[in-house]
């Protein structure tokens, strides 16, 4: 069963210019995307977003740094993309990320680290309506679909 999984190139990602080397892990991995947006999330949708840390001590700098900028939205696509993308994105806090993950690779900070991934299908469903309508969700397929 192909799962869905809603990755977020997080204000510093941008800023920083490591859209395309984040996007090109993914792709090289070989799985899809089959949404995407760029936009700078406000502060309602932000704080809908992190609800589940809502009267947590990070939640208020949570909010704050993921409307910070101009961030790319993309809905992910295929077997398992929820764990394979946590596994790529590396822990929470970029200085405890293992090398050879995003965060382990490009980053130190604790707040700062770059992408966002759902963490379950349940999340994955409530964070993907936050931000795309299901005719904005492409279906299509991939010639290298069988290999991957
Ligand atoms: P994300 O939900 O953004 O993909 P995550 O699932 O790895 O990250 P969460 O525990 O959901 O981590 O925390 C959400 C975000 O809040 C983190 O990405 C980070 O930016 C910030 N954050 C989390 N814990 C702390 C903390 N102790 N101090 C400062 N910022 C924090
Ligand atoms: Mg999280």
């Amino acid at each position: 069963m192909n799962e869905r999984t809603l990755i977020i190139i997080k204000p510093d990602g941008m800023q920083r210019r490591l859209a395309g080397e984040i996007i090109g892990r993914f792709e090289k991995k070989g799985l899809k995307i089959v949404a995407a947006k760029f936009l700078q999330i406000g502060l309602e949708l932000a704080k809908k977003h992190y609800a589940v840390h809502k009267g947590k001590d990070f939640f208020d700098g949570a909010v704050k740094y993921i409307s910070s900028g101009p961030v790319l939205v993309m809905v992910l696509e295929g077997e398992k993309v929820i764990e394979i993308t946590r596994k790529m994105m590396g822990a929470t806090f970029g200085y405890n990320a293992e090398p050879g993950t995003i965060r382990g690779d490009f980053g130190t900070s604790q707040t700062f680290n770059l992408i966002h991934g759902s963490d379950s299908p349940e999340t994955a469903k409530y964070e993907i309506g936050l931000y795309f309508k299901p005719d904005e969700i492409l279906d299509y397929q991939m010639p290298d679909q069988k290999w991957v």
